[in-house]
């Protein structure tokens, strides 16, 4: 057991407390801290020991490449070996914001930070708290602040359940407000590729740089998944079963009502998470725009988890703009038990 120390800064930023929390990443300590996109849990990406110590919280497989966060474009150039053009472009249009570029990494980043790999993913992340952390000490590795698995936290209380006793601090920002982790964009393939869908919608990236491939894996495809990091472990299951219903909105939901009396007629207790009110045991209102759905997806993921229902149902949405990343969340919360209608 660790003293964790939970620091409240749901008002905004406390300079004095943000110099404590640097002054630990410093020392090679473990602060989880709220960005935009989900709660980070970070150490200094270019101390080994530090880095490992995340690997080691998490239950996180050593191949899985962490993305470091800066404050600064100056620091893009100690993290990354060369800077193309394209990266120049998205960095100046979407930063701060969930972007993740992948690029050469240079010699000072660790290969524990990158998971082994001879490139570097890197963010600047939106969330005032986030910068201040990172201005009062060094690029901070951080991946999702979740034992590995598991639904990535929204609220510092999730990280209080995954990680207390664990970990040094944890600073409590308030919701964040994304609610799914950033897009991740590979600049050192032959074409711009998305490697993982997120927090900044396709269109948008591809409105500044043309047309973005998209990774086999992405798409749910069977792949050569040495050279996928990433993209071989479950991710964001709760330990209820989960099953998505998607297809046509009218008809997804009257899936889910017919369901819902299946499974109960069987003596399950059901929980609902859907963009319209369906009767059931437990239900979660996910919003009605894909950014409301986005905010909400790990909450009521976890929320559900909580409850004691025997099995989750969840309404999927269009693969448009946040719908994408929301989509790719979801089918793998699901471990792809998908029912389309
Ligand atoms: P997490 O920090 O849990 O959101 O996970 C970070 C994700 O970023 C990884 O699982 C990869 O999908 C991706 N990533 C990080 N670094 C690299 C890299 N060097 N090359 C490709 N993908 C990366
Ligand atoms: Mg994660």
């Amino acid at each position: 057991m660790r003293v964790t120390i939970i620091i409240n800064m749901r008002d905004g930023v406390d300079e004095r407390k943000i110099r404590v929390a640097g002054r630990l990443i410093l020392e090679g300590k473990l602060v989880a801290f709220p960005t935009e996109t989900v709660y980070g849990l970070g150490a200094d990406a270019l101390n080994e020991n530090a880095v490992r110590r995340i690997f080691e919280a998490k239950g996180r497989p050593p191949d899985n490449p962490l993305i470091i966060h800066i404050a600064d474009l100056k620091d893009l150039k100690k993290v990354a070996a060369s800077i193309p053009r394209e990266a120049e472009m998205l960095a100046k249009k979407f930063w701060p914001g969930p972007l993740t570029l992948v690029l050469p990494k240079s010699e000072k980043v660790p290969y524990v930070t990158t998971g082994g790999l001879d490139t570097v993913a890197v963010r600047m992340p939106a969330h005032p708290v986030a910068l201040a952390l990172i201005r009062a000490s060094t690029p901070v590795a951080a991946p999702s602040a979740n034992i590995s698995g598991r639904p990535s936290p929204t609220l510092a209380e999730h990280v209080v359940d995954d990680f207390y006793g664990k970990i040094e601090a944890i600073i409590d920002g308030g919701p964040t407000w994304v609610g799914v982790e950033s897009t991740v964009l590979d600049l050192t393939s032959e074409r711009p590729t998305l490697l993982r869908p997120g927090g900044l919608p396709l269109e948008e990236i591809e409105r500044v740089i043309g047309e973005v491939e998209v990774h086999p894996a992405v798409k749910g495809k069977k792949v050569d998944l040495a050279k996928a990091p990433g993209m071989k472990y479950r991710h964001y299951s709760p330990k209820t079963p989960v099953v998505v219903v998607e297809g046509n909105p009218e008809k997804r939901l009257e899936k889910i009502r017919e369901l819902v009396e299946e499974r109960r007629s069987q003596g399950l207790r059901v929980g609902v998470m859907a963009t319209a009110r369906v009767d059931a045991d437990e239900f979660y209102f996910l919003g009605s725009t894909p950014e409301e759905v986005a905010r909400n997806l790990f909450k009521a993921l976890r929320t559900l988890d909580k409850s004691g229902v025997d099995v989750i149902i969840a309404e999927g949405i269009e693969e448009e703009g946040l719908g994408l990343a929301v989509m790719n969340r979801l089918r793998k919360a699901a471990g792809y038990r998908v029912i389309r209608v």
